[in-house]
């Protein structure tokens, strides 16, 4: 049998750090990952064999559980029929249909193959349309990795040992000062003062890549009226709150419309998919209408149509509601078992989204989510996982509970964090 360690080992030879996405490679938490070799609803199991309840969920993409039986089919269904054409495809029509229908502001969707390639594209078409060049972007907040906007990322670029990246500015070495002269970093939950020469303004709605962070009150419609006051685009990356938060994500829970609307994660119903949509003047920017080029080879896939339709389809306001009511019990119990072992910790829900934050108080900011005590996530990451709850390798990662969680899967997990609680006060004091 192969073992996680051989296989690390292995892949450290082969790939860089041994995975294909930093954070899977527990650097921030130590140890050696599980390679997984299947996956069920709330479970996967690793190539040893060993059972995890599952909080990753592929960070937000599977919201139906691994391998849903709807969802299997539809991919197996279109991948009978030919697997990429490089010619327009119906589902592709029904997507954005479908997307449109939930998020009005969308009037025109664009499908790419993956987050980054959305924000990066929306971004392009804000500057494309208002010939200005600045972007806005929030401290903590994650819009993929593109150039111009990894700079103070959260997710695992918060782990980045600062070394890489000298002066910190950039977000990572191989980014030229050039690409990001452009980019401003604003602390979240601030609406900043912009100027005619802001093209755009970026925010997470939901911050959900620095733990848990919702927006304060009148946050978004301050960033609405400052954006309408200087003729700048105010983009949603809502890559996570997209069908996620609820029927019409971010916009709808909190009533603010933006021009451009990122997705991804979610609408790929686990395959690779990024899609961005807004007022059609904007999106008729993009070529072959407009001067603002993007193009994709693999974008709107067959399979990942498929796949992100079956998805959608599971997800009524019923669906997310369920979901919701979830979350809230997950989270009510972990808090509960954080108390009872008397460790400070905030567990936060945003919808269906949970936070751990193991701090006294709540954060509103990147700068007091750092604060967050990175050490004791690591010790209870490992107490949950030796008990068989996997949650994300990383401490500014939030908690994905989707429609495979149910009350028993959500019980077992809470009463698992009331030991790991105990483990992780034991340790400290041991500290
Ligand atoms: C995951 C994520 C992205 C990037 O999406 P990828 O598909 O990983 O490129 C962008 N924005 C947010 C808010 C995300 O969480």
């Amino acid at each position: 049998m192969t073992t996680n360690e051989e296989l690390f080992e292995r892949a450290q030879r082969a790939i860089p750090g041994g995975v294909n996405s930093p954070v899977r490679a527990f650097r921030s938490v130590g140890g050696t990952p599980y390679f997984v070799a299947r996956g069920e609803g709330a479970r996967v199991w690793d190539v040893e064999g060993t059972e995890y309840l599952d909080l990753v969920q592929s960070y937000g993409a599977v919201i139906a559980g691994h391998a849903h039986p709807r969802i299997v089919e539809a991919i197996r269904a279109a991948a009978g029929d030919g697997t990429s054409y490089g010619a327009p495809t119906a589902r592709e029509v029904l997507l954005a249909e479908e997307i449109g229908r939930r998020v009005p502001s969308c009037e025109k969707v664009r499908m790419v193959s993956s987050g980054t390639e959305a924000t990066m594209t929306a971004l392009r078409l804000a500057r494309g349309a208002t010939g200005r060049s600045r972007v806005v972007k929030f401290a903590g907040n994650y819009h993929g990795h593109g150039d111009a906007l990894l700079a103070e990322s959260g997710s695992a670029v918060a782990h980045l040992d600062p070394a890489h990246s000298p002066g910190g500015v950039p977000g990572s070495a191989g980014v030229p000062p050039a690409a990001v002269t452009d980019t401003v970093i604003a602390p979240y939950n601030d609406v900043p003062e912009l100027d005619d020469t802001v093209a755009c303004v970026i925010v997470e709605p939901v911050a959900a890549n620095m733990g848990l962070v919702a927006p304060g009150e009148g946050f978004l419609a301050g960033l609405r009226a400052e954006c309408d006051r200087v003729g700048a685009v105010l983009i949603f990356d809502e890559v996570i709150t997209g069908f996620r938060l609820g029927w019409g994500g971010a916009q709808e829970a909190f009533g603010v419309t933006p021009d451009l609307t990122c997705f991804g994660k979610v609408i790929g119903g686990g395959l690779n998919v990024g899609a961005f949509g807004g007022r059609a003047d904007l999106m008729d920017h993009l070529a072959p209408l407009g001067p603002v080029y993007q193009a994709g080879t693999l974008s709107g896939n067959p399979l990942a149509t498929a796949a992100g339709l079956a998805a959608l389809d599971l997800l009524d306001r019923d669906a997310h509601r369920w979901i919701t009511g979830q979350a809230e019990r997950l989270a009510a119990g972990l808090q509960q078992a954080f108390a009872a072992a008397g460790v400070d910790a905030v567990v936060a829900t945003a919808g269906p989204l949970i936070g751990l934050h193991l701090g006294a108080t709540a954060p509103t900011t990147y700068a007091e989510a750092r604060t967050t005590d990175e050490a004791g996530y690591a010790t209870f990451f490992h107490a949950m996982l030796r008990r068989g709850v996997a949650m994300a390798p990383g401490a500014y990662e939030v908690m994905f509970p989707g429609l495979a969680h149910d009350d028993a899967v959500v019980d077992r997990i809470v009463e698992v964090a009331g030991e790991a609680a105990l483990e992780l006060a034991a340790s400290r004091r041991a500290r």
